[in-house]
């Protein structure tokens, strides 16, 4: 590591401005948003650290790009030119765009489902990825190493696959029932965190005995690719480029959102490394499900900008920068004693709000109450991963219980400064100064599926 950053890698060239309200304002806002801030206008919020999806800011090459798309239905330039990125990034053989990460997830997943009783196994799969798994009539299973859910114990690999979990799932279910071993680069669920070359050299090798195909869900490839660079013995003098390529060739199928570090605002894709049996009816539903195999949902200049923003994304200047920035807000929450999962992932801290208000219970949802809290505070949005996330027991109409209750505070790329992050961090230590007059939440309406994004709470006054 030669440089370490202080300052953003970029001076900025056009704005975009926020608006800061009083905090009666916010009670109000508050309120009428039914104490979930999903349903607060974006106007609303100061600082929004909902989610690093599609919310980064695009360099000036992305928006020059933008003017050379080619817009044709078939066989946009635009397209080839990605393609050529996307082909020399993985060294895979084929490439399919889609409009959003779901996206290639709905036209991938289901064609690896060849009978009744399949499974998924993965280290965690994301939300969007678990639904189509299901849709497609299989099961996922998450294999994750159990030190992921011990927040205060440092790690540097907490994303990582249990071996012994996965060749259990294998040899219990029999290697035919195993429609996939999905990696998720980094395991988002898991707060960011990344997974090891080593992991995933074991995890390729397992696919490999028992013919099981391995699928990286990379959405934040690049940021995991970084992490081993810093972290992993012999990465340091290698570079991004050699390095991502390294996890590329121990998988064979790779599913981007390239909302993260596509450093776009919208996109997708699937590249498969040689299957060509599979590439031909990934394209032949794409058709109806995305659109024509050389836009597949996405327009001429999204696929410019993404042909840029890939090869910015791997950019060590960059991911130096955002994993600055991302330790920076933890380092400040941590020296003021606030609980964190420990360390910071790549794109985001994860607040752990059963440590924070021990005394809201998990059906009164303490991850809740801290968002709300900060949004009363400063203005920022953060978002819950917990409880009111998880939803419902099918069966039995319970609240689950989340292993974690946590608020995450995602950090758009290249969007704010370190003054931003003082902000956030100022207003969580505030709130953890008075955390014992948090208190939890109701429901006023209970959506019946993803209850999160559209639930009305009401607090619970002593
Ligand atoms: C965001 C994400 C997805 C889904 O992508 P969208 O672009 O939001 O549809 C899938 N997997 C992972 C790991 C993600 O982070």
């Amino acid at each position: 590591m030669q440089n370490t950053y202080k300052a953003e890698p970029y001076r900025i060239k056009m704005i975009e401005p926020i608006r800061e309200t009083t905090r009666t304002e916010r009670e109000t806002l508050l309120a009428n948003a039914g104490y979930n801030p999903f349903s607060l206008r974006s106007e609303d919020v100061y600082i929004d650290l909902l989610t690093d999806s599609g919310t980064g800011a695009m360099s000036q090459a992305q928006w020059a790009a933008l003017m050379m798309g080619d817009e044709a239905y078939a066989g946009s330039r635009s397209f080839y030119r990605l393609e050529r990125v996307v082909k020399a990034i993985t060294g895979y053989a084929y490439f399919i765009p889609a409009h959003q990460g779901r996206g290639a997830e709905q036209v991938l997943l289901p064609r690896l489902v060849h009978k009744d009783g399949m499974v998924f196994l993965s280290n965690m799969h994301f939300d969007t990825t678990r639904a189509h798994v299901e849709l497609a009539g299989a099961r996922a299973i998450d294999c994750v190493v159990d030190i992921c859910f011990e927040t205060a114990k440092e790690a540097p690999f907490k994303g990582n696959f249990d071996l012994t979990k996965v060749t259990h799932q294998i040899e219990e279910k029999g290697p035919d029932k195993i429609a996939g071993i999905i990696m998720t680069l980094t395991n988002n669920s898991a707060g960011g965190q990344p997974v090891s070359m080593e992991n995933l050299r074991a995890v390729s090798a397992l696919g490999r005995h028992y013919d099981i195909p391995l699928i990286i869900d990379g959405a934040r490839y690049a940021e995991n690719a970084y992490f081993v660079k810093c972290r992993e013995k012999g990465y340091a003098d290698r570079t991004m480029r050699e390095i991502v390529r390294e996890a590329f060739d121990l998988a064979d199928i790779f599913l981007m959102s390239a909302k993260k570090d596509g450093l776009c605002n919208i996109g997708g894709l699937i590249a498969i490394k040689e299957d060509r049996k599979l590439f031909d009816t990934c394209r032949t539903h794409l058709v109806p499900l995305e659109g024509f195999p050389t836009y597949g949902g996405l327009t001429g200049r999204d696929m410019e900008a993404l042909a840029v923003g890939l090869e910015e994304a791997l950019e060590e200047d960059y991911l130096a920068h955002r994993f600055d920035q991302v330790r920076y807000l933890g380092d400040r929450l941590i020296a003021a004693g606030v609980p964190i999962q420990r360390p910071v992932g790549g794109h985001a801290v994860f607040v752990d709000c059963r440590a924070f208000a021990p005394h809201i219970p998990y059906d009164q949802f303490p991850g809740q109450s801290v968002v709300n809290a900060l949004y009363l505070e400063a203005g920022v949005r953060a978002v819950e991963i917990g409880s009111f996330l998880l939803g419902r027991d099918p069966d039995t109409g319970e609240n689950l219980q989340s292993p974690l209750e946590f608020m995450r505070l995602t950090i758009p790329r290249r969007t704010y400064t370190y003054r931003h992050l003082d902000v956030v961090a100022d207003a969580i230590i505030a709130i953890h100064a008075k955390r014992t007059e948090l208190v939890g939440l109701t429901f006023e309406y209970e959506p019946p599926v993803l209850r999160h994004f559209t639930a009305r709470l009401r607090p619970i006054t002593p």
